[in-house]
């Protein structure tokens, strides 16, 4: 028994080690919460084409899903596949964001796009093979997974930024008590990994995504009928993105980050070792920054709800 223990316990320190956590965007909580507040907004039309392609073409139940597999609602269970999926093909990794670098302007948001696709092009990919009448039903269903999932991370302000810094994962942050520490190349907690997870499920307070998709759709009320009237400008809500990313996710540090020159980067140690750098600046993010960044995820989490209902509305008409 105890041998055993001491054997899983080395291997789970060796998984840590060489496991680089990677930007999942919205952890699984942001994501369904995405799911269950457009739901709210679908036709019944719409609910129910969707709801029956998801529940008859069901994600392969070999496929190990990160966020668990007793998710009951298809949309939401449907929200967190691509993130999965992503570690069995690496080719859809670019899909989930737009490196528009920090300090860039409205009319770079285009070519920012990399040759090997974005998150703005891939949605709009997917959508074809969703309004494909020829397409099976098989593609189709994981091309609304992609889309349920990647207007959701689109919406996430550092998915939409990039400060030759990994969107923002090899910015090392003191979150509350949490020092920061390397990890897989990484750091945790990190800038990127707060505004996906920890700082969503402090401010949810232990609601479900459910439950809190409920709250935000209340507190939003009002701006709903003006997202709907702008309609759907894919650039239009990256740029927002970028602009929050900005604002608030680099802008609200007590200690200012420049503005670094735009170089590829694949690891932090890139970029004049980016990473250390950053580690050196010993950002901080605690109550003052919880509470700045609180008003911008919350709208973007509504904001991607309600528009993923608009998208996929326009789709139902589109695919009778
Ligand atoms: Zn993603």
């Amino acid at each position: 028994m105890k041998r055993l223990g001491i054997n899983l316990c080395s291997l789970s320190t060796l998984l840590l080690l060489f496991w680089a956590p990677e930007a999942k965007a919205w952890g699984c909580k942001g994501h369904q919460t995405v799911a269950y507040l457009a739901e709210k907004h679908l036709t019944p039309e719409a609910k129910q084409m969707f709801e029956a392609l998801l529940t008859e073409n069901p994600v392969d139940p070999q496929l190990k899903r990160y966020c668990g597999n007793a998710v009951t609602n298809v949309f939401a269970d449907a929200a967190t596949w691509a993130d999965d999926e992503r570690t069995k093909a690496p080719k859809t990794a670019p899909w989930h964001f737009i490196d528009i670098p920090l300090g860039a302007t409205r009319d770079q948001v285009k070519e920012s796009c990399g040759t090997a696709g974005c998150v703005t092009e891939a949605i709009r990919d997917q959508l074809r093979i969703l309004e494909d009448k020829t397409a099976s039903a098989a593609d189709r269903a994981q091309a609304l997974r992609f889309i349920i999932h990647f207007v959701g991370d689109l919406h996430q302000p550092l998915h939409a930024v990039t400060n030759s810094d990994r969107g923002g994962n090899c910015v090392p942050v003191e979150y509350f008590r949490r020092i920061p520490h390397p990890i897989g190349g990484s750091y945790t907690p990190n800038l990127h990994a707060i505004w996906d997870t920890d700082m969503v499920e402090r401010d949810m307070e232990g609601a479900s995504p459910a439950d809190f998709a409920g709250t935000l759709d209340a507190q939003f009320k009002s701006s709903e009928a003006k997202w709907i009237k702008e309609g759907i400008e894919l650039e239009a809500w990256a740029w927002e993105g970028h602009q929050f990313a900005a604002s608030t996710s680099y802008g609200a540090f007590a200690v200012k980050i420049a503005v670094e020159p735009n170089v590829a980067v694949e690891k932090c140690t890139d970029d004049n070792n980016i990473g250390d750098r950053m580690l050196k600046l010993h950002e901080a993010a605690g109550e003052a920054y919880q509470n700045a960044a609180a008003p911008v995820f919350e709208e973007r989490l509504a904001e991607a709800g309600v528009r993923l209902a608009m998208i996929l509305n326009e789709a139902a008409k589109t695919h009778p």
